[in-house]
């Protein structure tokens, strides 16, 4: 076992991904470039890459403008909430009213026609009906933490909003909000221009064969797509980077079960390159379950081979505190809280539904676990500064040993999988209302909704 993960080299594919490539919005140019990186990378290790690509229509704001207009005139510095309708050219103009809340009493019929600046995070998990309702003419979000840089998010859905209408919306700095609340200001202008192309976007991944136990699939993945004008290192260079740097190792060594290193397309404001992957999965899983020689409970299909998702986003910040969320049997978190302890490296247990591709493994009875890491750096994410600046190499190669030792234990070199293939408990309870985002996004890949029932 001489190969071993370097966090140097882990570090050389963040660079490669957010800095040659910069930000890598899905549907765009840039994604398609990390795509083909990714793959590239697969391929020198000596793995044979495949590349599935959905349509999936991308969307660039080409002109965004916040300014103050009463009591004094300026402009502030903000970024465009993508997938908001446009403004006319000269822009929308109209009296500001500041909102802890998008929930009731903090709006109500007072919004109507006005700019809402709204605190406290913005979009709180993308659902803005309550405040919609109220015909606002226009939304500015401040950020939800003390980042001199504007929050900005990809894509809203309208179809997590219906029944109304989105409006023109921006995004400010904690920092600007807090400027603008005190000098009590009453009129605001928005201008915004959306961009719209239809785009493809992609899902990358090449397997090490089991040499024991191939028809069990443990797929070890992370996104490599960004939201606009956000270089995305940590969220998710750093984990596309760690991805790789754990398919070269299992690469040289091999491993008793299939083991599945993955980049996902399109996870911001979608899912989608990790969506593509599961509903293939499913298509090929009505098939297979029709052939001759299925037996119930004895044959498997290629979607019930797959027995976990280990889900990397938002890594490699210096200082922070890793976290983990498990989305899958009791068993595994023992496991993981006995193997962080015994080496040495602390992580937060959390009991929540990970907001990442560990999702849609979770929507087709895929087990998964998340691996991310919080801290200040965390305050960048979505921004202009989620940068390199951000990453330590030595940070990469403590997870990344981690991850070595847990997959080899278990996967690689265990002689029976120690965990039942169930997504816990915690995601049974939200399960259903998160069916119906989903199907939106697989109506918006061109897939078809019946797919998933
Ligand atoms: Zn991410």
């Amino acid at each position: 076992m001489a190969v071993q993960f370097e966090g140097q080299r882990a570090y050389k594919h963040i660079e490669a991904l957010s800095v040659d490539i910069g930000p890598r919005v899905s549907g765009t140019e840039a994604e398609k470039r990390a795509a083909e990186y990714v793959s590239r990378q697969l391929g020198e290790m000596g793995l044979k890459p495949q590349t599935l690509a959905f349509d999936l229509p991308n969307e660039q704001a080409s002109f965004f403008k916040l300014e103050v207009l009463e009591p004094e005139q300026g402009e502030i510095p903000a970024l465009p909430l993508v997938g908001t309708p446009d403004t006319p050219p000269e822009g929308i103009n109209g009296e500001v009213v500041f909102a802890e809340f998008p929930q009731e009493p903090y709006v109500g019929p007072h919004i109507e026609g006005k700019i809402v600046f709204l605190a406290n995070g913005g979009i709180l998990g993308g659902n803005l009906t309550q405040l919609l309702k109220y015909k606002p003419l226009g939304l500015v979000l401040i950020g939800r933490t003390m980042s001199k840089e504007p929050n900005t998010f990809h894509v809203i859905r309208k179809e997590t909003n219906k029944p109304f209408e989105l409006v023109p919306t921006l995004h400010i700095s904690y920092e600007n909000g807090v400027k603008l609340w005190n000098k009590h200001i009453q009129r605001a202008r928005i201008t915004l221009k959306t961009e719209r192309k239809p785009g493809q976007s992609y899902a990358v991944f090449a397997e090490v064969p089991g040499r024991g136990n191939p028809d069990e699939i443990v797929v070890i993945a992370g996104h490599m797509d960004s939201v606009p004008c956000d270089p995305g290192a940590t969220d998710n260079a750093a984990g596309v980077a760690t991805v790789l740097e754990l398919a070269r190792i299992f690469a040289q060594r091999g491993s008793r079960r299939t083991l599945r290193f993955a980049a996902w397309g399109s996870e911001e404001g979608a899912g989608g390159g990790s969506l593509k992957y599961v509903l293939e999965l499913k298509k090929l899983h009505k098939i297979q379950k029709q052939a001759p020689d299925y037996i119930e409970g004895y044959s498997k299909t290629d979607l019930e081979k797959h027995i976990l998702n280990i889900n990397l986003d938002v890594l490699g910040m210096s200082l922070g505190s890793n976290e983990c969320y498990i989305q899958a049997s009791p068993a595994l978190e023992q496991y993981l809280k006995a193997l962080t302890s015994e080496m040495g490296i602390h992580h937060v247990f959390k009991k929540e539904i990970y907001g990442s591709d560990n999702i849609t493994f979770g929507w087709v009875g895929v087990p998964a676990v998340s691996f991310a890491r919080a801290g200040v750096g965390t305050h960048y994410m979505h921004t202009p500064k989620d940068d390199i600046e951000l990453i330590d190499p030595g940070q990469l190669e403590i997870i990344g040993k981690m991850l070595d030792v847990f997959i080899t234990r278990t996967a690689a070199e265990g002689i029976i999988w120690p965990f039942d293939r169930n997504t816990g408990e915690i995601f049974a309870e939200r399960e259903a209302g998160m069916k119906k985002s989903m199907n939106s996004i697989i109506k918006l890949i061109g897939e078809d909704t019946s797919l998933i029932d």
